[in-house]
């Protein structure tokens, strides 16, 4: 039996969770993991401040030296897990704040390798970093690591557009995102895009534009977000006093199903929509109902009988962008500032 047949029905777009049961034999569930990184983009290493919508006050090392370590965080998250699905196939250990992989590689490997020793269940792992922060040597560590297990390396692409990634404070362009992708494919790791929809100033073409690249760059997976705003960012100040609007839920509904029909089929779809706790969030509240929103898309797909790629065109060619190194200060700073010292608070 097909895993459609089982389902009832034929997918609309590929997910993540049918990907995984393909691949493990039954659910599989990421355990999300603050390791106490930080971010070039906070620590001043090529900006401060970091990007408008994320609340980095967390990411000071005098708060992170509270944390928990890698290996109660894990312990605490299988054990909510089980609490909540029962039988689970496994567990990812997902690397999740911050930039994942900004410290020296015999401490990321050490990190890394404690995650997947911890226990026998973890499958696997995702980290999440920024496409300007994955140098040669992390990659060979990464591809090396998937080469005994499977390893997501998810980038924080956001957009096509430099205006947008501006706008956002990013502090990287998409030459970034293309340098890390030509230095990414054909390696042993998955490579997913984390993308958002709905940046102040970006139009549905420019956001359709991004699904296009999504194609070219080749990544094999897909995070879709809306822009959503939280409490103590600069996002949320801006949204408060009236000045940037969120998108409207029809509008993400429309751009996310167009965006699915963009891409090539075969790349796994992670998520079609992000939130943020209650308390914490400013808007949009459409967010919040994330079952709700996902059926909407899916009527929406079965209304216009779309599937992911049927719009995909392999011819299409973007617009040349320069690939963009990592910036020298990056690597400079992880050099002169040596292992992380909350860091080692997390080994055993
Ligand atoms: S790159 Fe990521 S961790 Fe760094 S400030 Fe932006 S969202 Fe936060």
């Amino acid at each position: 039996m097909t895993l459609d047949q089982q389902i009832g029905e034929p997918r609309r777009f590929r997910t993540f969770g049918d990907e995984l049961r393909k691949r493990f034999g039954g659910r599989v569930q990421r355990i999300s993991i603050d390791a106490g990184f930080t971010c070039p983009n906070v620590d001043g290493a090529v900006a401060q401040g970091g990007c408008n919508f994320c609340d980095n006050r967390s990411f000071s090392p005098s708060r992170r030296v509270r944390l928990a370590a890698v290996a109660d965080q894990l312990s605490r998250g299988i054990q909510s897990v089980r609490k909540r699905y029962g039988k689970v196939a496994g567990f990812i250990a997902y690397f999740q704040p911050a930039t994942n992989t900004y410290a020296p590689v015999d401490q990321l490997e050490e990190l890394y390798r404690l995650a997947l020793q911890h226990s026998p269940e973890i499958v696997g792992l995702a980290i999440g970093t920024r496409p300007d922060c994955a140098s040669d040597p992390v990659l060979d560590l990464i591809d090396q690591l998937a080469a005994e297990t499977y390893v997501s390396l998810e980038y924080g692409m956001q957009s096509r557009h430099d205006a947008t990634l501006a706008w956002m404070n990013r502090a990287h362009q998409h030459g970034h995102m293309i340098d890390a992708m030509n230095r990414s494919r054909g390696r042993r790791f998955e490579t997913c895009a984390h993308v958002i929809l709905g940046a102040a100033g970006e139009t549905h073409e420019q956001m359709m534009h991004t699904a296009r690249s999504i194609g070219v760059l080749g990544v094999d997976a897909v995070k879709i977000h809306n822009l959503y705003a939280v409490r103590n960012t600069p996002l949320g100040e801006s949204v408060l006093r009236g000045e940037v609007q969120l998108m409207e839920r029809d509008a993400y509904i429309r751009a996310v199903v167009e965006f699915l029909r963009l891409i090539p089929e075969q790349v796994i779809v992670e998520r079609i929509s992000g939130d943020a706790p209650p308390d914490y969030l400013i808007g949009p509240q459409w967010c919040l109902e994330k079952s709700e929103l996902r059926a909407a898309i899916e009527r929406e797909l079965v209304r216009l009988n779309a599937f992911q790629g049927d719009r995909y065109d392999p011819d299409w060619r973007d617009e040349p962008v320069a690939p963009l190194p990592t910036p020298p200060a990056i690597a400079a700073r992880i050099g002169s500032r040596g292992r992380l010292p909350v860091l080692k608070l997390q080994g055993r």
